[in-house]
């Protein structure tokens, strides 16, 4: 956990980074300061009008002019992860961070309830379609310096809570490929690969899995952004196939 660190104003760059998810929550304030410390993001996700609100908040702040991705990873095929390849390859040659954050909660229930079509689509969501993505992006990432992969976990992708469904599997999914993946390309690239859990946040996420609880207890996304910018910056390079939480743990 890194949540003193304090990034260089420029810190970012001339670094491409494509967020994914970046229309809300935690996934909207990276892009965001992903940008104020001088990276061009890429903001995908599956709502265009979002996507275009962080656009215009960047555009403000001066920041790198960014670019918008629409995306939904629920019916996206490998055809369409190949074609953003290639539009991310014509359009900027290289990928120097992606942050994997979009994912879908599902529904809290007992196991012995949940519905399978919702069960397939959370981990389509949230882990089968981005590992193809990551797939066809891997040339890109492999073309940088570099390059930082961060995947979104939870604490329920490393160790199981009752109830939690396909959302905390997809998460120890997540996990493990991180960890495959980390290890394949470890002594053949300069590509890192690292799970990142933001832990409790004020979002519409965490108001939809705790409707009763008091948002002003929580971190805000603002809050734990320094571990997202260590993540994505040279200061965390020689970090692969780790697991990293944006919060302390609660005491
Ligand atoms: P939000 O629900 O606020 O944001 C999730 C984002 O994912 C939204 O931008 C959403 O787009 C996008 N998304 C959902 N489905 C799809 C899809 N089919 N295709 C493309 N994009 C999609 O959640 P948070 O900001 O809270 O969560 C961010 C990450 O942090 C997630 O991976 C979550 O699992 C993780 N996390 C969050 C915690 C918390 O307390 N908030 C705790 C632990 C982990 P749209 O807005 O268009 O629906």
């Amino acid at each position: 956990c890194k949540i003193d660190y304090q990034a260089p104003d420029d810190m970012l760059k001339g670094r491409i980074i494509l967020v994914t998810g970046a229309g809300s929550g935690i996934g909207r304030e990276a892009a965001v300061e992903y940008a104020r410390h001088g990276a061009t993001v890429i903001l995908l996700g599956r709502t265009i009008a979002k996507l275009e609100e962080v656009y215009d908040e960047i555009e403000a702040l001066g920041a790198p002019q960014p670019a918008i991705y629409p995306l939904n990873f629920e019916g996206a095929s490998l055809k369409d992860y190949q074609q953003m390849a290639d539009t991310l390859h014509s359009e900027f040659g290289r990928l120097d961070g992606l942050l994997h954050n979009a994912s879908l909660l599902g529904k809290i229930t007992p196991f012995e309830q949940y519905d399978p079509a919702l069960w397939e689509q959370v981990m389509q969501v949230n882990i089968n379609g981005p590992i193809w993505m990551v797939q066809a992006l891997l040339p890109l990432l492999k073309a940088s310096k570099d390059a930082s992969v961060v995947l979104t976990s939870s604490s329920v992708g490393r160790k199981g809570r009752a109830f939690w469904g396909a959302y905390s599997v997809s998460k120890f999914a997540t996990e493990g490929f991180s960890q495959m993946l980390a290890q394949e390309l470890e002594n053949t690239s300069q590509v890192r690969v690292n799970t990142l859990n933001p832990g409790g946040t004020r979002t519409p996420m965490r108001k939809s899995a705790f409707p009763a609880e008091d948002p002003d207890t929580l971190r805000t996304p603002a809050d734990i952004m320094p571990t997202y910018l260590w993540l994505m910056g040279p200061d965390s390079r020689g970090h692969t196939g780790e697991m990293f939480d944006a919060q302390p743990p609660k005491v």
